[in-house]
């Protein structure tokens, strides 16, 4: 996922329109839309974050699940097909996004 946001440029020393590159909820490339100069992480630290936040994240989901399942138990026992298909999709798409 990338978007447009205004960012002082190191490069060009002014205000301009920057492209920022996301990989899964980590910033993976900042690049200036006027002069082409980018800042990439490292792959290896972001794989590094992705790996450390990983288990906080699933524990996260764990605990939400639990709630909606307290507090809608029909419509979470709906939607639990879809997602248990879904979330191995988002997880492996992830991966490849901070892999690659
Ligand atoms: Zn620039």
């Amino acid at each position: 996922m990338a978007c447009q946001t205004e960012l002082n440029c190191l490069h060009c020393g002014s205000m301009t329109t920057h492209t920022v590159l996301y990989a899964s909820i980590y910033i993976k490339q900042i690049a200036c839309n006027r002069c082409a100069h980018s800042i990439e992480k490292p792959p290896l630290v972001l794989m590094w974050q992705y790996c450390r936040d990983l288990p906080w994240r699933a524990f996260a989901l764990t605990r939400r699940l639990k709630g909606e399942a307290l507090s809608h138990p029909i419509l979470f026992a709906s939607s639990l097909p879809k997602r248990m298909v879904y979330k191995p999709i988002e997880l492996s798409r992830e991966l490849v996004e901070v892999c690659l």
